[in-house]
């Protein structure tokens, strides 16, 4: 890959470590797992391999504040408000709805890491960028305004990358990896995923969980998916055909619609930290590993298959979501009196 602005902020390469209880209590094929929730930066997350590229191209621009949106809980929304402030950048979050009575989980965060928070209320999240794009111009400052989740083409470039670390790892480590399962919900992931592999080689299958129902704007996710891998590719100069075979995504596990935790996530989250001691969030992670767990036991993989778990990230949004998670008694009968 030709060089790219990028500014340092997470640490890699992420582990890539083996779940073998899991493995064991499943039943199944040989599990991985990639931990991009140990990427660094203000408790990590994925967010942090596409804002190298965000923040190194709005320091290239000689931007000198940052504008984003996304969901009350948004993970994207905590790890750019982290990355304004090591960069010494202004930082402006647009959430949706309107400000919750407690500070608690993602929140909490933007407040300690000094970002300036925006409530949409009643309006589109979006809606409201513009506006506040005009007026922060007005008062003579130079905005870069960063996509939802950081998804653009830009941003994609994190993933492109993670592709390239991913092969070194399994080379030094000797896997014959056969599938990679990971959460996807505003599809920067999932495209840099597909261009790396097409621009590295990859020999495994890449199965992305959606996490939203329906559409993003007027069209479908998967439409949007294949758009965003033909924009990376493109700036990154390699050429793709056959896209919708590549983009493979499994929608039969968006439950009752985004952040509305049911028993899948519920029993994924307890599962992992239960087994192996690791934790994923209610939202994303959990609703994406439940998904593997699930195909899992349905045996979709063989006994010879290495199937890896990318973890995304997400955890610290456990603590918003505590009543949702968990039953003040579910441990009651694993209590030794
Ligand atoms: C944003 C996010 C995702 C989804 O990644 P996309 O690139 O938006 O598809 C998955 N997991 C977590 C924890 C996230 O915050």
């Amino acid at each position: 890959m030709q060089t790219f602005d990028r500014k340092q902020l997470g640490f890699f390469p992420t582990p890539l470590t083996e779940l073998p209880c899991l493995s064991r209590k499943l039943g199944g094929p040989r599990i991985m797992i990639k931990r991009d929730d140990l990427s660094g930066l203000a408790l990590g997350g994925n967010k942090t391999r596409k804002l190298e590229f965000l923040i190194g191209d709005a320091l290239a621009k000689g931007c000198d504040t940052i504008i984003t949106g996304g969901a009350e809980q948004s993970n994207h929304c905590r790890q750019t408000a982290a990355a304004a402030a090591l960069c010494g950048l202004d930082c402006h979050l647009v959430l949706g709805g309107s400000e919750p009575e407690a500070l608690q989980g993602n929140i909490l965060l933007d407040h300690l890491l000094g970002a300036n928070i925006h409530w949409s209320g009643q309006f589109r999240k979006g809606e409201r960028i513009p506006d506040l794009v005009r007026e922060l111009e007005g008062k003579g400052r130079r905005p870069y305004v960063i996509p939802y989740g950081g998804s653009n083409e830009i941003g994609a470039l994190g993933f492109v990358e993670a592709v390239r670390e991913l092969n070194q790892q399994i080379l030094q480590q000797d896997l014959g990896l056969t599938h990679i399962v990971f959460a996807s919900s505003s599809g920067g992931t999932q495209a840099g995923f597909v261009v790396g592999s097409t621009l590295y080689g990859a020999e495994y299958r890449l199965i992305g969980i959606e996490i939203d129902k329906g559409e993003i704007g007027e069209h479908s996710f998967r439409s949007h998916v294949e758009s965003l891998v033909s924009r990376t590719a493109a700036l990154v100069g390699v050429s793709t055909a056959n896209i919708s075979d590549a983009v493979e995504l499994r929608n039969d596990y968006v439950g009752a619609g985004y952040a509305v935790v049911g028993d899948l996530e519920r029993e994924a989250i307890k599962l992992l930290a239960q087994t192996e001691g690791i934790l994923v969030d209610p939202v994303y992670t959990g609703r994406a590993f439940g998904g593997c767990v699930d195909m899992i036991r349905r045996g979709e993989f063989s006994s010879r298959d290495t199937v890896l778990f990318w973890h995304t990230g997400g955890a610290p949004a456990l603590f918003s979501y505590a009543d949702a998670v968990v039953k003040k008694d579910d441990n009651k009968s694993a209590k030794k009196d």
